[in-house]
């Protein structure tokens, strides 16, 4: 059985990929700060589970706690990294922080592999590397932009150091995934998204709102050139996405990657409408969602969606959970975490 270190791993898509991990028969340890999540996360995925992942509170950045946490959990075959900060108005006020967190951190995780003769990466990166893309639906070829935000800057500088990495040390390989919009919850409620805060994120601010802490959803912008106005982009179930950390894990250990650094997009192929979904949310649901049309929001780009041929051709994984079934997961959750019957 092989173990398997997962940075982040109380986080939102992490704690759903340490699910899957497990139910695959790996053994799962979690090296977490809980500066984006709580301990009882660890609760929620024995629950689902039956087990529970080792667990270390480390902050990645302490090369000396990592590596006393790596000593004691000898014989990691992989990492899957998760951990970084997300929030990208948040790395404009912050962008030293975001460097420090999301560069640093990963030049530690490296150094750390290198010394502890771990070969195995999956990264988390995002769809926000290609900006508006040119053409739609976008493949791992189209080019990558220049970053809107110090965060996006981060992914991107993440992905260049991982790839020089390996032209360094020629033992390592990994894969770069690249996610487009994460959202919903476990189908048992007992693991889901907790932001801090007012969400930034268009689906945790439409299950809360139908919960009742916000006033009403503020679409922002109507005047996109899409078909009802609102801006598009390829929301993934997290548990689909999840599933795909496995099937990149099975991949990079069998040896049958087909170079030391592939990229995957990931997500369902194609384009929701703000707009859309809420209705989508609204019919799935029975529950009425008070929403008012604003100004577009700054920085936002107009349209995306993901090719994933390529993640369907060589990883034989599609994400294929149909958008109502999603968004009742993150109700049901919402409704769990609000105690609403
Ligand atoms: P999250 O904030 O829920 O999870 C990240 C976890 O990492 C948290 O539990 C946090 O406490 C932990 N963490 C952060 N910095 C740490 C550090 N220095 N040391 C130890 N732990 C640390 O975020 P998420 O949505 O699960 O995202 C996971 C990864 O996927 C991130 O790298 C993110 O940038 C990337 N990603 C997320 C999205 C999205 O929409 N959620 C989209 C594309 C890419
Ligand atoms: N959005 C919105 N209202 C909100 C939050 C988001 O209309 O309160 C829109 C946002 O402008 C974007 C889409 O929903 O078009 C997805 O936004 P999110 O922040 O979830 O993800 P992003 O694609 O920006 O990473």
């Amino acid at each position: 059985m092989a173990k398997i270190l997962v940075t982040g791993g109380l986080g939102y898509i992490g704690s759903h990929t340490v699910v899957e991990l497990q139910q695959n028969g790996y053994e799962v340890v979690i090296v977490d700060n809980l500066s984006n999540s709580e301990i009882k996360v660890l609760d929620g995925i024995e629950a689902i589970t039956g087990i529970r992942p080792h667990f270390e509170q480390l902050d990645i950045c302490d090369d000396k706690a990592f590596q006393v946490c790596l000593t004691k959990h000898n014989g990691i075959d992989a990492v899957i990294h998760f951990a970084a900060s997300k929030a990208v108005g948040e790395s404009v006020e912050k962008s030293l922080d975001y460097y420090r967190n999301n560069v640093y951190g990963l030049i530690q995780l490296l150094t750390l592999m290198r010394k502890n003769d771990i070969k195995h990466i999956i990264f988390s990166s995002s769809c926000t590397v290609y900006g508006q893309a040119e053409q739609l639906p976008i493949d791992e070829t189209a080019p990558r932009q220049t970053a809107t935000s110090p965060y996006g800057n981060t992914k991107q500088m993440c992905e260049d150091i991982i790839r020089d990495a390996i032209i360094s040390y020629h033992d390592f390989n990994a894969i770069l995934l690249r996610y487009f919009n994460p959202i919903g919850a476990h189908p048992s409620a007992m693991i889901g998204e907790l932001p801090k805060g007012v969400p930034n994120n268009l689906v945790p601010y439409i299950t809360q709102t139908a919960a009742g802490l916000r006033k009403e959803l503020s679409v922002f912008g109507d005047d996109y050139n899409t078909p009802d106005g609102s801006a598009i982009r390829d929301y993934i179930y997290v548990v689909d996405l999840a599933k795909a950390h496995v099937k990149a894990m099975q991949r990079l250990l069998s040896g049958s990657n087909k170079s030391d650094c592939e990229i995957f997009n990931l997500g369902t192929g194609s384009g929701v409408s703000v707009l859309e979904l809420v209705n989508t949310f609204m019919e799935a649901t029975g529950v009425n969602l008070p929403y008012k049309i604003v100004g577009r929001r700054a920085g936002d780009i107009e349209q995306v969606w993901a090719d994933s041929s390529y993640a369907e051709k060589e990883l034989g994984w599609t994400a294929k959970t149909p958008l109502a079934e999603v968004l009742n997961s993150a109700w049901n959750w919402e409704k769990k975490v609000r105690n609403i019957q």
